[in-house]
């Protein structure tokens, strides 16, 4: 194994308290589906080697280099708000480190955190987190990454068989709220101080002590939330489990892109009341923060009334900071110089009113202004025939009055997301054996800034007849 990597152990030797050495359960028929080159060469990981016999039992975690530690990790966490003491890796395994950054497997079979669950994954739903990950990524939003998935050969229960499938994720670490949650319920304030000099030194060095952390998850949380709502992302299950310390999103269960602009959008099945809807987002993040500093009191000082008044003041910059990121990115958005709140709160409500798609409408907005400035006839398909004149003509006036700069806003709005009918389109044909859809689509919404004549089609919302859009754990 001359080209395996070495597979850090920090984690498994600085926190064993929270963590259970397991090993990955042997697939039957392993077959790579997809790799990540790019990610790999990132990680200095051959491309080839990974290809190969070798490199396939490393990536399953069934051929680990000597000195590996694998590990399924302890977390709690509230699930939509009810707290349960012991979660953890129930299908999932944290392989080591590789400069700092966690390799993990998802669908390696049972833990000991498995509790009901079979520990397996669906080749469909690993697919589906690899293009939303890396969609993420090249849109400029923290993310962990997906390095491959792998086809394991055997067939899963599912609503009907499903063939099964690891994935192999990178992460800043795969520290969650629920980690602190899991270490403060343990009662030893000792491992509790250890966890968070763990969490610092790995992911904001410069914070300085447990306090100075606790800011820094909230800023780097706040600017996360702007970046999916600036995008229309609906993370879907905002559980505390599911909220890293480092600020990078996590968990693409039943996540998915907002169409037609409207903050009450929820896609996922089991989220009957709503409560992880889009426009709930901030105020979910901001909740589960709350929780992280409950966890975290002990830390914070001797004085608990004291700590609870830090903890309060810093929770209450998590407002100030969304709302500074978010006006800050509709300014870039909108080609502005200088920020506009009364100009992009006016925009929101002609987009909820109007049902108008939240991605297209801003590239279209630049090219009908730069076709206006050519002489041009505008090109806009945003305006249907009953709305006429154009809805939103006032407001384009305003607009326009500021100079936008059209190119600005062309590197700040993509055009290609992840679309539901594209994504459950490429994911279909996967699980049917065919991955040249999937590999289209990877191609569309890992450069999203570049429109590209031939990929016209991954620009345009769904057809009228997809109807509304379910996603499931
Ligand atoms: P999630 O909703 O993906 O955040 O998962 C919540 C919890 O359920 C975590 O502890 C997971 O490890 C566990 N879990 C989810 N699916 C499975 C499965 N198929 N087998 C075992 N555990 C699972
Ligand atoms: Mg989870
Ligand atoms: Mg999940």
């Amino acid at each position: 194994m001359s080209d395996a990597p070495t597979l850090g152990t920090r984690f498994a030797d600085e926190l064993p308290e929270m963590a259970v050495p397991w090993q990955a359960a042997e697939p039957p028929a392993p077959r790579l589906l997809v790799l990540n080159e790019p990610l790999a060469a990132e990680l200095g990981l051959d491309a080839g080697w990974l290809r190969g016999p070798d490199g396939l039992r490393f990536l399953t975690g069934t051929g680990l280099p000597d000195g590996a530690k694998p590990v399924a990790q302890a977390y709690a966490g509230h699930q939509f708000g009810g707290y349960s003491p012991r979660l953890g890796d129930g299908r999932a395994l944290l392989l080591g480190e590789i400069d700092g950054r966690d390799l993990h497997l998802k669908g390696s079979g049972r833990t000991p955190f498995a509790r009901g669950g079979d520990g397996l994954a669906a080749v469909g739903p690993m697919l589906r987190e690899f293009v939303i990950s890396e969609a993420m990524h090249a849109l400029g939003i923290p993310t962990t990454r997906s390095l491959a998935v792998i086809a394991t050969g055997k067939s899963i229960v599912r609503d009907n068989l499903a063939p099964g499938a690891i994935l192999v994720r990178v992460a800043a670490s795969h520290l969650r709220v629920g980690s602190f949650q899991f270490a403060r319920a343990t009662g030893d304030d000792g491992l509790l101080r250890r966890l968070a000099d763990h969490a610092l030194s790995r992911h904001h060095p410069g914070a300085g002590d447990a306090f100075g952390l606790y800011r820094a998850v909230v800023g780097a949380q706040a600017d996360l939330v702007a970046d999916w709502m600036l995008t229309g992302f609906v993370h879907g299950v905002m559980n505390t489990d599911n909220m890293t310390i480092s600020g990078e999103t996590i968990d693409y269960g039943p996540c998915a892109f907002m169409d037609a602009f409207d903050p009450a959008t929820v896609f996922s099945s089991i989220d009957e009341g709503g409560r992880y809807a889009y426009g709930n987002q901030p105020t979910i993040a901001q909740w589960n923060l709350a929780r992280l500093a409950e966890a975290m009191l002990p830390l914070f000082d001797d004085d608990q009334d004291r700590a609870i008044a830090k903890a309060t003041e810093a929770l209450g910059g998590f407002r100030t900071r969304y709302a500074a990121a978010t006006l800050a990115g509709f300014r870039a958005k909108l080609g502005l110089r200088e920020a506009d709140t009364a100009l992009t709160e006016d925009l929101l409500a002609l987009l909820k009113t109007h049902r108008t798609d939240f991605t297209s409408f801003f590239r279209q907005l630049a090219a009908d202004e730069a076709a206006r400035r050519a002489g041009e006839p505008a090109q806009t398909a945003r305006r249907t025939p009953e709305e006429s004149p154009d809805p939103f003509l006032d407001w384009i006036k305003r607009w326009r009055a500021l100079d936008p700069d059209l190119d600005a806003m062309n590197r700040a709005n993509p055009v290609y997301i992840p679309r539901n009918h594209l994504v459950e389109e490429a994911l279909a044909a996967a699980t049917d054996g065919d991955l040249a859809p999937l590999h289209r689509l990877l191609e569309a919404v890992t450069a999203p800034f570049d429109e590209r004549p031939g990929l016209a089609r991954f620009a345009e919302p769904a057809p009228p007849d997809f109807g509304a859009y379910r996603t499931f754990c």
